[in-house]
């Protein structure tokens, strides 16, 4: 790469998976090829050795430098923009360069530069001259050679335009054991390169216009049984150039692909789908950056609207990038996916395996797969030339990362779209209040979908007031069913429709108390109370996860009357079962997706109508499209809104809007009950009358007259300790700092709402600022790189919670 010129030994800049915001320097040992930008190397730091990525192949001499111990790829398996990418994510968010690449590289990547390429039948006939001369030169011996091996002048232009007109072609790594392999046919969507590709006769062209309408690879024995075009007329086809062949793992679902799937998207768009899909796509040709917040009511088809756009994206040549929460990402999706886009898709899976992950990427890496559906960390995956990227449910709190590096997945894909001359589309019916003001501003541009397809009526929503609902004995004042409740959900069973219920904590109760001496168990390590589970024979803590069975006695007191107070989703499906004796329900929380590896299986009990009646937390209320859900029942709505945070009323808001969006989106209309002890407050009047315009109005009031985002910027640095004292002390120290800087207002330091955490003492100073930098220069000004010792402090720009 650069000459270090003579006399001086070349030095590399690496970012290191540290918390140190800064890059290391060392020297290239003697004889080492110098490692481009965006390859691995090991590097010796203090006593350890390290994997960091090469940031820049020309670093400044540092004093006491040391050389590397070896280079992991002779390729870079991070493209340039990617790098970029991550740095000016950890410059926004604080955050060290190491860290952002850490998360956003697949821990198992193999070594890039070992994909080794063969020369084609096609490219044995080729006649280029140049670097690409010189590799089909290197290949025409027919030994794969791995891409470090051939001629260095030119080589990753070369080799990519060589693989695209299908005269080399990557040879598949050596498959672990137990993989098989077969060939699969694609069309190559621009035909021949050459116009020697003789025209294909009947056959071909049936084979062809099939491979087309599915648009992605196909076998063999699959085109066979749709087309009358045998293994003959394939091979014909693939020497014309008309379609690419390459080896695939033999996949269960793609050997006899379900032949009874419609190959093409079947749906004809609505007026507010196609205005919304035509502006989104002109910017995609047009290379523009397209900022848009696509706000359209739940069961509006905004999901249509991603799929036809991302299909334009693939068809002008360009790349996608699909964002979705962390549960979005069910079985039933994906076989959408699948069946829309085949291999041309990979899907980023946070349930993959380290190795499929790493497969993944460098199915994308090498173009093979150019749309990406992932979560958050998809936002890095190494699509080139993305022209869209989708935030599918933008309001979702899961875009932002709470542990380092905490960076928001919604501004990365922003910074990436705005330099990649993409689209970004935030969809949402409930879109996050700071993305309403951005298209309020014209930040964004607003795309709506108004109404519910085939005109559907939003369900209605009945706020059910729990002051007036008499609790049973057992239920403490608390009633978890009301009348109204149970009766719609008597009617519903009894139609064998199927019913929604959210209840938003999970495990058997919140708590429990000693009615003798009000005892409440709490965590020795935490500032909660632990929660009872499994019937209320265990204590949790869900905050640190320590287990302890319950005592049969209060250690206080030494008194027998314990009782577990409130209800969580397990006590809920206990009393629903009491309720309602022969219906079928299943629970849907953190702890029954884990039991059951994942939400996927319990989401498809539900979907398939094995089960009448879902009941869970939060979980329930995502994206989901089930048409014969016709009641849901939310019944507590007040557990969030009592959440010591700013956004807990929008959070409350969000998940009554979006949980009563799954009701009715069948033939059938559908209802909603929300049960509450605060049937006046605005977030649960507005989101029963699907008012998001109201409530975003509302809300911006609030944030504007106490300074909160979108109206200022906002950072909370935490600062923890087992020793209470160091805590307090360095909190105090760091406050009296960040106070000399200007343009701030500072709330804290103050004990965290969580003051305790995993045994650790917590303080937390809020900074406001109406700027990112001025938020960002304080944070430099009063960060300490090295904290005193047995003392964290982590800074998290934007928190989207404050615990
Ligand atoms: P949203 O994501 O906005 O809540 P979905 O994308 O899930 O809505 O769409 C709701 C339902 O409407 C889905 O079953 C979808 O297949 C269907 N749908 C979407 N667009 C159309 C259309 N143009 N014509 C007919 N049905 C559609
Ligand atoms: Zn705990």
């Amino acid at each position: 790469m650069s000459d270090p010129g003579p006399g001086r030994r070349p030095i590399v800049s690496v970012a290191l998976p540290l918390p140190l915001r800064r890059e290391f320097s060392y020297f290239v040992p003697e004889g080492v090829p110098v490692p481009a930008a965006g390859s691995r190397v090991r590097v010796p730091f203090g006593e350890r050795a390290l994997t960091g990525v090469v940031v820049s192949a020309d670093g400044e001499e540092a004093p006491g430098m040391r050389e590397l111990v070896s280079v992991l790829d002779p390729e870079p398996v991070c493209p340039p923009d990617l790098l970029e990418l991550a740095r000016r994510t950890a410059a926004r968010f604080f955050a060290s360069t190491g860290e952002v690449l850490k998360s956003a590289l697949p821990a198992k990547l193999p070594a890039a530069g070992a994909i080794r390429y063969r020369i084609t039948e096609k490219g044995a006939l080729g006649r280029p001259r140049g670097a690409e001369g010189a590799i089909l030169e290197a290949l025409a011996g027919g030994v794969p050679v791995a891409a470090s091996g051939l001629p260095p002048e030119g080589r990753a232009d070369a080799i990519r335009s060589l693989e695209e007109r299908g005269w080399i072609r990557p040879v598949s790594q050596r498959p672990e054991r137990g993989i098989r392999l077969e060939t699969a046919y694609a069309a190559v969507p621009e035909g021949p390169a050459d116009a020697a590709g003789k025209k294909p006769g009947p056959r071909g062209r049936e084979a062809l216009a099939w491979l087309r309408a599915v648009a992605r690879p196909s076998t063999a024995a699959e085109i066979r049984m749709q087309t009358a075009a045998g293994p003959g007329v394939l091979r014909t086809l693939a020497r014309g150039g008309f379609v690419r062949t390459f080896e695939q793992p033999v996949r269960p679902e793609s050997s006899p692909a379900a032949p009874d799937l419609p190959p093409r998207l079947a749906v004809t768009p609505t007026a507010a789908q196609n205005a919304a899909i035509s502006a989104i796509s002109s910017a995609i040709r047009e290379r523009r950056y397209f900022p848009a917040l696509l706000q359209g009511v739940t069961g509006s088809g905004k999901t249509e609207v991603y799929l036809r756009a991302i299909s334009e994206a693939l068809d002008a040549g360009r790349g996608a990038i699909w964002l979705v929460p962390e549960i979005g990402l069910t079985p039933v999706f994906s076989r959408e996916l699948s069946r829309l886009f085949g291999s041309r898709a990979a899907l980023l899976h946070s349930a993959l395996s380290e190795r499929e992950r790493a497969d993944a990427w460098n199915r994308v890496r090498r173009g093979e797969a150019r749309a990406v559906i992932g979560p958050r960390s998809a936002v890095f995956a190494p699509v080139a030339d993305p022209g869209i990227i989708v935030v599918d449910e933008e309001h979702d709190g899961s875009y932002k990362q709470r542990e380092a590096p905490r960076y928001d997945a919604r501004e990365v894909a922003a910074l990436r779209a705005k330099s990649a001359g993409a689209a970004l589309v935030f969809g949402s019916a409930t879109p996050s209040v700071e993305a309403y003001f951005a298209a309020d501003r014209g930040r964004l541009t607003r795309l709506s979908l108004p109404d519910r397809i085939d005109a559907k009526p939003l369900p209605e929503v009945a706020i059910v007031d729990l002051r007036k609902e008499i609790a049973r004995p057992d239920e403490k004042g608390i009633p978890l069913f009301s009348r109204a409740l149970v009766e719609r959900l008597r009617e519903v069973f009894a139609k064998g429709e199927q019913a929604i219920l959210l209840q938003p904590r999970r495990g058997y109760a919140p708590f429990l108390l000693c009615r003798l001496c009000g005892h409440d168990f709490r965590c020795t390590r935490c500032s909660v109370c632990r929660t009872v589970h499994a019937r209320g024979r265990t204590l949790i803590c869900h905050y640190c996860g320590e287990r302890v069975p319950r005592p049969d006695r209060c250690p206080e007191c030494g008194g027998a009357v314990l009782e577990a107070i409130g209800a969580g989703t397990e006590r809920v499906g206990e009393r629903f079962a009491e309720i309602f004796p022969g219906v079928s329900h299943v629970v849907l929380d953190r702890d029954s997706a884990r039991r059951r590896g994942g939400a996927g299986s319990v989401l498809e009990e539900f979907s398939s109508g094995r089960a009448a009646c879902l009941i869970g937390t939060q979980m329930v209320a995502k994206g989901h499209d089930f048409p014969n859900v016709t009641a849901v029942g939310v019944l507590s709505a007040d557990s969030l809104l009592n959440f010591p945070d700013f956004r807990s009323a929008e959070k409350t808001f969000q998940l009554v809007a979006q949980v009563a969006g799954r009701a009715g989106r069948g033939d059938a209309p559908g209802t909603v009950h929300v049960q509450t002890f605060h049937p006046q407050h605005p977030a649960i009047r507005r989101a029963s009358q699907h008012d998001v315009d109201g409530f975003c109005r509302q809300e911006l009031e609030f944030r504007k007259s106490f300074f909160y985002p979108p109206f200022s910027e906002l950072a909370s640095i935490l600062v923890s300790s087992e020793s209470l004292e160091r805590a307090e002390e360095a909190a105090a120290e760091l406050g009296a700092t960040v106070r000399k800087e200007r343009d701030l207002r500072i709330s804290g330091p103050a004990p965290a709402p969580l003051e305790r955490l995993q045994g650790r003492w917590r303080f937390q100073l809020l900074l406001r600022a109406s700027d990112r930098r001025a938020i960002l220069a304080a944070l430099e000004a009063c960060m300490p790189e090295r904290p005193p010792t047995g003392v964290q402090i982590a800074a998290d720009v934007d928190p989207q919670d404050l615990l």
